[in-house]
C-alpha cells in the first residue's frame, strides 16, 4: 500500500520559483510513489483575504493551470478544491474543542505570520481575526480528512505539524483511535530567497519571478535584482556569495555555474552581462511551462474537469473518515450501521 501525502497551496497569486524549487519540484518526484492528495487551500486563502473573493476565485483556476503546466498529472495525483470538502469545514469544527486559544497564539508560524503582516501593513492585534489565529486547526482537519501519513513542509511548516499531531492525539484520547497521527516530510532544498535579498520569496512580498511571468517583465526584474553592493566598476572582483543574480544562476544555470563563479571572482564578468545570460537561461527554464500553460488556458473545460473530478475522487476518502469520526464521538444518530 502507498503510503498518504496530503500538501496545498494558497490560491493568492500564481506560483513563483519559491514554490517550483522549494516546494512543487519535490511533489512531481513524490506523485510517482504515494498516493498524492494536492489541496487548493482557498478557505485558507480566505482567512487573511476574505475582504477580496475575487482575487481568491480567480487563482483558483491560475495555481490549477501552473501545477499542471509544471507537470502534476492529475490521474495520479488527487487535486481538489477545499472549500468543495464541506467534511473539512465539519472537522474543524468538531477539533476547535480541542485546541486552547493560548496553544494557537503560542504556535510559532502563527505568531511569525502575524509579527509579518502587522510589519507590512500596520494592524494592531486587534485586527487578527479568529479565523486566521485558527488556520492550524483547519489544517489539521484538511491533513486527517484524507487520513495523511505524511505532509511535505518548510522547516517554518514544523509547527503547524506539532500542532495536528497534539490534536490527533487528543481526539484519540478522549473518543478512541480514529485518527492517523501525520508526520512531516521535511522539503529537501531550503527556502528560496526573493530577488530583493528577502530570505523568502513570497507572493504577497512583490520580490517573485511567476512562472508565468513574459520576457519583458522576467528582464525588468532580474535587471532590478540585488547584486554584490561593493562591486561598483565592471571588473570588480565580487562575491557571487551575496549576490542574488548568482544565487538563480545557481537554480538553473548548471552548464555554465563554475565559469560564472570563478569569472564574477576574478573581476572577468560585468553584472549587466551576467544579468542578460541569466534572463536568456531563465526564458528558457520557463518556456516548457509556458507552452502548456497557454494550452490549458485555452482549454478551460479541461481545467474545470480535472478539478471537479479531483475534488470528487478525494471527498469519497473525506467522507469515509467524517464517518468514523461521528461514530467516535457519538453523533452517528441516524448514519447506517
Ligand atoms: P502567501 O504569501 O499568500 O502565503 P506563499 O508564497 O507563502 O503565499 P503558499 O501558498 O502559502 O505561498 O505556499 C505554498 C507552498 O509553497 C508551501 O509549501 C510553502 O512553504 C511553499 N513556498 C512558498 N514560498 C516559498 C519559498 N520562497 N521557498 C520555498 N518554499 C516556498
Ligand atoms: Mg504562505
Amino acid at each position: 500500500m502507498k503510503k498518504t501525502i496530503l500538501t496545498g497551496l494558497r490560491p493568492t497569486g500564481k506560483l513563483h520559483l519559491g514554490h517550483y524549487f522549494g516546494a512543487a519540484q519535490n511533489w512531481l518526484r513524490l506523485q510517482n510513489d504515494y498516493d498524492f492528495y494536492l489541496e487548493v487551500a482557498d478557505i485558507q486563502a480566505l482567512t487573511d483575504n476574505f475582504d477580496n473573493p475575487d482575487k481568491v476565485r480567480m487563482n483558483v483556476r491560475e495555481i490549477t493551470i501552473d501545477l499542471l503546466s509544471i507537470g502534476i498529472d492529475p490521474s495520479r495525483v488527487h487535486l481538489f478544491v477545499q472549500s468543495m470538502i464541506p467534511e473539512i469545514a465539519e472537522l474543524t469544527v468538531i477539533y476547535s474543542n480541542l485546541v486552547t486559544m493560548s496553544r494557537l497564539y503560542r504556535n510559532p508560524t502563527v505568531k511569525a505570520e502575524i509579527a509579518q503582516k502587522k510589519a507590512l501593513f500596520g494592524n494592531d492585534g486587534e485586527s487578527v481575526t479568529y479565523g486566521f489565529v485558527g488556520y492550524p486547526v483547519s489544517q489539521a482537519a484538511d491533513i486527517t480528512a484524507f487520513s495523511g501519513q505524511l505532509v511535505p513542509v518548510g522547516e517554518d511548516q514544523l509547527p503547524l505539524i506539532e500542532q495536528c499531531r497534539e490534536i490527533v492525539r487528543k481526539f484519540n484520547s478522549i473518543y478512541g483511535e480514529t485518527l492517523i497521527e501525520p508526520e512531516p516530510l521535511l522539503s529537501p532544498t531550503p527556502r528560496i530567497k526573493g530577488l530583493d535579498g528577502n530570505e523568502k520569496m513570497g507572493k504577497s512580498l512583490g520580490n517573485g519571478i511567476f512562472l508565468a511571468d513574459d520576457e519583458d517583465i522576467v528582464s525588468k526584474k532580474i535587471m532590478g535584482a540585488v547584486t554584490d553592493p561593493d562591486k561598483i566598476k565592471k571588473d570588480d572582483p565580487a562575491n557571487p556569495d551575496v549576490c542574488m543574480v548568482y544565487y538563480y544562476h545557481k537554480l538553473i544555470s548548471s552548464k555554465n555555474l563554475d565559469n560564472i563563479c570563478s569569472e564574477c571572482k576574478k573581476g572577468e564578468r560585468g553584472c549587466v552581462a551576467c544579468k542578460k545570460e541569466l534572463i536568456r537561461n531563465m526564458m528558457e527554464f520557463l518556456k516548457p511551462i509556458q507552452e502548456k500553460r497557454a494550452y490549458y488556458e485555452s482549454h478551460p473545460e479541461l481545467v474545470d474537469k480535472i478539478l471537479l473530478e479531483g475534488t470528487n475522487d478525494a471527498r469519497v476518502k473525506a467522507k469515509e473518515v467524517m464517518a468514523s469520526v461521528r461514530k467516535s464521538i457519538k453523533i452517528d444518530y441516524f448514519d447506517e450501521k
